[in-house]
């Protein structure tokens, strides 16, 4: 018979390789758990060539990956990579949240590194094998809502040295035990530094949209600075009139009210510019805000707009002075949905609480409704069992 030309990614069919020596599954708050290296038995890998396009996924004991010291990942960053986590629900089923979203993200972001597409809904049936084998010992039943991480990375790892399209690919999939920081964190809200002019982590004609390991490397020399002087994120600003952009790795939300018309906003930046991430949680956060708060008060929160534009530091400032800020977030899937407290702009400290010094509620009220979702309290088609 002859080799299928460039086959597609199947997520149908594996090949399966059981482990004989299952690890011990790492207790909350265990230093394994923190390590945030001790994966589940088991990891998905699929190989890619030039020629013959993706073979036959494969299901392994997780294991180390063998590479040549001049594969074009290790010079190039030919590196890409999604984060998503796998939530064991109250109702005793496993599921992942809006996977179709990061499989369309990591196939633009692999495109982006010159590394191969995939069809996009293919990445959740690897995740979904992983998890069948995996997750009944990793989420035991009786630990409704714990979770694991899963990454998604996709790799250019041939051995080919000179700078050139890589011919050879690797996805891989693994799974970590990871802390629940909505649980362990410090209470009062997060500290952001904002970045200086002199490092930008997105700019246009960049790739500050995709999930390039290429945007994260140079991004952690202000992280270590911020850190050492005790805060928790960089916020990223961008241009002469210092646009905020978005903090860490997670996307950034303030709820201000209107100068001009009194009217609560929740505002976020755009995804036009390409500067930000389209985070799954920011698309998430902005629509049940769309349905469930533009239109009518929930509880004593008031109507809430929805409002992606630029916006800047300096606004923020203002509306501090004018004593108009309500509330201030960040979301993604590893931090979820955490509170901010101030923002260190140059010399000037500004406070994203309203003057009482309580968060209005909207980010609690958001996150229960996330967590109902994904972990099977209500029904939604945002939930994937697997
Ligand atoms: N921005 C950046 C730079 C990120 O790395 C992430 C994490 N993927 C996010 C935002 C949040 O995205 P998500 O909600 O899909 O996790």
């Amino acid at each position: 018979s002859i080799a299928p030309q460039m086959a597609e990614l199947d997520g149908s069919h594996f090949n399966i390789t059981r482990s004989t020596t299952l690890r011990d599954v790492p207790l909350p708050g265990s230093p394994e758990e923190l390590s945030h290296s001790y994966c589940t038995d088991h990891m998905v890998t699929v190989r890619w060539t030039v020629g013959n396009g993706w073979e036959t996924p494969e299901v392994k004991p997780y294991q180390n990956l063998s590479i040549a010291p001049t594969a074009s990942v290790l010079h190039y960053a030919t590196e890409c990579f999604e984060g998503m986590k796998v939530y064991r629900g109250y109702d005793g089923k496993l599921r992942l949240f809006r996977p179709d979203l990061n499989g369309q993200r990591l196939n633009n972001s692999s495109q982006r590194s010159s590394l191969p597409g995939f069809k996009y809904d293919e990445l959740k049936k690897l995740v979904a094998k992983l998890m069948q084998i995996d997750g009944p010992r990793w989420l035991p039943k009786d630990r409704p809502g714990s979770f694991l991480y899963i990454r998604p990375t996709v790799i250019g790892n041939g051995p080919h040295l000179g700078v050139q399209v890589p011919k050879e690919a690797l996805l891989f999939i693994i799974a970590v035990p990871w802390p629940d920081f909505t649980k362990t964190r410090k209470t009062g809200g997060l500290r952001l530094f904002a970045s200086t002019p002199d490092t930008i982590r997105a700019w246009p004609g960049g790739f500050g949209y995709a999930k390039l390991g290429a945007n994260y490397g140079p991004s952690l020399l202000a992280h270590g600075k911020a850190q050492a002087l005790g805060f928790d994120q960089i916020l990223w600003l961008f241009g002469d009139d210092r646009q905020v952009t978005e903090a860490g790795a997670s996307n950034f939300f303030l709820i201000w009210r209107n100068k001009e018309t009194q009217k609560l906003e929740l505002v976020t930046a755009p995804l036009e510019n390409q500067l930000i991430l389209p985070g799954v949680t920011r698309r998430s956060v902005l629509e049940l805000v769309n349905e469930r708060l533009s239109k009518k008060a929930v509880g004593n929160l008031e109507p809430l707009e929805v409002v992606e534009r630029t916006f800047t530091i300096g606004e923020i400032e203002q509306a501090a002075q004018e004593g108009r800020i309500v509330e201030s977030f960040v979301s993604g899937t590893a931090y979820f949905i955490t509170p901010v407290a101030m923002i260190r702009n140059n010399e000037t400290d500004i406070s994203t609480l309203p003057e009482n010094g309580e968060p209005a509620g909207y980010a609690a009220q958001i996150k229960s409704w996330m967590e109902a979702i994904i972990y099977g309290k209500e029904a939604h088609d945002w939930g994937y069992v697997v």
